[in-house]
């Protein structure tokens, strides 16, 4: 469009056209033509701009995914050291326990294992201030008698739970 103008514009500056209305055509077709040109530049200002924009957005986000992308990696960072530290402490305790079983006699190991499995985990409680501790009922006097005329080697049971009964120096008795 742009050398079709200059082209007319050469024509018309050459002075070959001399008709009046070959002069007129031609001028005519030069204003509408600059016209035309300057609506296209602005429709290409429009793009650009609204291209400008549209990098800014995608520069924009592509942070954000970075920083989002940081605080993933932070996180997957910071549980796989709680879970070696978790793993870490069952194996500790699993040593511990190790070691405190093989000082129990197997009767007594048998007994705990089987409450422990029938008793959500815990086979033995402490007889806490005439308290079970496993089950938090009180034990009433004739238990307490019962349990003060034992000998101190004797398995004590809760009454109301069946867990073996610890007896130490809290126990109230
Ligand atoms: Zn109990």
């Amino acid at each position: 469009m742009r050398q079709r103008a200059a082209r007319d514009q050469q024509r018309l500056d050459s002075g070959a056209v001399t008709s009046p209305k070959d002069l007129e055509h031609l001028q005519s077709e030069i204003v509408s033509l600059a016209r035309r040109q300057g609506d296209l530049e602005e429709v290409v200002l429009e793009i650009m701009e609204r291209n400008e924009a549209a990098r800014e957005r995608v520069a924009d986000l592509t942070d954000r995914v970075a920083s989002v992308q940081t605080k993933v990696d932070d996180a997957a960072g910071r549980r796989s050291a709680a879970t070696d530290e978790i793993d870490a402490e069952v194996e500790r305790v699993r040593k511990e326990r190790e070691v405190v079983a093989g000082s129990v006699p197997a009767e007594l190991l048998a007994l705990y294992d089987k409450l422990r499995a029938q008793q959500g985990g815990v086979g033995a409680a402490k007889l806490y201030q005439r308290r079970c501790e496993g089950c938090r009922l009180e034990l009433n006097i004739t238990e307490l008698n019962e349990i003060r005329a034992a000998a101190a080697d004797e398995v004590l049971r809760c009454e109301n739970c069946r867990r073996i009964l610890v007896r130490t120096a809290d126990s109230g008795l």
